[in-house]
């Protein structure tokens, strides 16, 4: 076949990629679609590569080192197969985390790697301050920083690695990025005869950009990980992109672009919803530090048979879903619950907090697992209107995203965030295993409150005895 011929295909091919890159994110917005949308994005993937391995020649030659690329393809997709079968729903953020992390380490890996092969042509034009060597630098920068930063993040959300806070922190950070951009802008100045000359300074600039990454994720704890996960995924988008400018290659180029805005408006709806600003994140001095004020209070517990009689006879309740509802794999038999108060005349609804969980979207993939009707699941902020007039809020697994320290106790670590306001409601019931802490590792005051009324256990098991108890009513 004809170069001409194989360069065609090879665009052609690109731009469906791209256009199922494009729907398949699309449909990724809606829990209906999301699954198929999925599909079809990484259907588009596999497609640009064959094609590429197929069809891309570079100075008239096609691909080589075929054997190696099948190979590495294969040990790749087993893995991520094997992982991605055994990963439990509630682990999903860390593999995220870990992906992400992959992503970034491949784009720096390339930089590397193109770095020396920069054309002698091209330095003896415009020397090593050119567009094509930018693009290496910036790639290498941010997907380092991408790579490292979700390595950290993958080990925190693992529970594996603490927080580290120091007030200097902030700082250093401030100057490695200085000294990163320094690089850039020192390489980028130089005349040399081959690039190849600079490689010392490509290691050095991979340690300190690896580090950087280390030292902004260690401080973010609390609960700010979703801010920084979804800006280290847009980190990794941009480092592909730098990839598709490297190699003119579209499909890189669109993907990179879509991952990495798409990354960029989840950060900043995630810095709104946690009233944070992108600054501070980036300077990694996140989450106040302080500990939070001392909960005193007696706790209160309710009965199985005092909860049925309260929600059968309520007019209206509200749920507000968290990260036990998850480990619990309770969402089945939560909409039973709610299936069945509904019978008895009770309006439900759910209450979903942006960060409730442990990744984005984590209650509304759960709650649509169980197919619980998405018209019921309401923001946090729409439904705080309707507490007041809400007769019981049953907290299942929930325990940051209602905490009234984020409205109440500046010296808290979440001091700011914007809550569910269940202690509002007439009632609340809170279920739960014992008095753990969430991921913010603080108390929480709403436990210790008049109205509320434990239930102890694990949510599956308490809401499976629930609902025989409501049964028998
Ligand atoms: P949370 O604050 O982490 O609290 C979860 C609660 O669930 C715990 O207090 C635990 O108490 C309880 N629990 C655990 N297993 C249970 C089980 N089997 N049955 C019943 N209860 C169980 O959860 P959240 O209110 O959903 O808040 C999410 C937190 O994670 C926020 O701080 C958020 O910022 C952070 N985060 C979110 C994301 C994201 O993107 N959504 C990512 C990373 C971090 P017991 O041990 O007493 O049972």
């Amino acid at each position: 076949m004809s170069e001409t011929l194989s360069n065609g295909i090879l665009e052609v091919t690109y731009v469906v990629s791209s256009v199922m890159f494009i729907f398949g994110l699309k449909m990724l917005s809606h829990p209906d679609t999301a699954r198929r949308g999925n599909f079809i994005a990484a259907t588009g993937m596999m497609l640009a590569i064959i094609a590429t391995i197929l069809f891309h020649h570079k100075e008239g030659k096609p691909i080589g080192n075929i054997g190696w690329i099948i190979s590495a393809m294969v040990i790749g997709t087993a893995i991520g197969w094997v992982i991605a079968k055994r990963v439990k729903m509630t682990a999903m953020p860390q593999l995220v985390s870990f992906f992400n992390g992959m992503g970034g380490a491949a784009a720096a890996l390339i930089s590397m790697m193109e770095f020396p092969h920069v054309s002698p042509e091209l330095i003896a034009r415009s020397g090593m301050a050119n567009g094509h060597v930018l693009a290496i630098l910036l790639g290498l920068m941010i997907g380092t920083i991408s790579w490292a930063g979700s390595m950290i993040a993958f080990g925190k959300l693992d529970g594996w690695i603490g927080d580290l806070r120091v007030k200097t922190m902030r700082y250093v950070n401030i100057t490695l990025l200085a000294v990163l951009i320094g690089f850039i802008i020192y390489i980028m100045t130089r005349h040399v005869v081959a690039s190849k000359e600079l490689m010392p300074l490509i290691y050095i600039m991979f340690g300190v950009a690896a580090i950087y990454g280390i030292l902004f994720v260690m401080p973010i704890g609390g609960a700010d990980m979703p801010v920084v996960i979804s800006l280290l995924n847009s980190f990794t988008g941009v480092a592909a992109a730098m990839g598709g400018f490297l190699y003119h290659n579209q499909v890189m180029l669109t993907g990179g672009i879509l991952v990495g805005s798409a990354g960029t408006i989840l950060t900043i709806l995630m810095c709104k919803a946690m009233n944070r600003s992108l600054l501070n994140v980036i300077a990694g001095v996140f989450g106040g530090g302080g500990k939070g004020a001392e909960t005193t209070g007696t706790i209160k517990e309710i009965t199985l048979a005092d909860a049925a009689i309260l929600l059968s006879y309520s007019r209206k309740v509200v749920i507000v879903p968290g990260y036990g509802l998850a480990v619990a794999q309770a969402q089945h038999i939560c909409h039973e619950l709610d299936k069945l108060l509904e019978e008895k005349g009770v309006e439900i609804k759910y209450a979903i907090h942006p960060v409730a969980g442990r990744m984005p979207g984590h209650m509304n993939v759960l709650l649509a697992e169980a197919d619980v009707p998405y018209e019921k699941l309401v923001e946090s902020d729409e439904i705080n209107k309707e507490l007041p007039d809400t007769d019981v809020v049953v907290v299942i697994g929930a325990n940051d995203v209602v905490n009234p320290a984020a409205e109440d106790d500046p010296s808290s670590p979440i001091y700011g965030m914007p809550i569910v306001r269940a202690r509002e409601a007439k009632n609340i019931i809170v279920m739960k295993r014992g008095m753990g802490k969430g991921y913010a590792a603080i108390e929480n005051p709403l436990f210790y409150h008049d109205k509320t009324r434990m239930l102890f256990g694990d949510a599956k098991i308490t809401l499976q005895n629930l609902v025989a108890e409501i049964k028998k009513l």
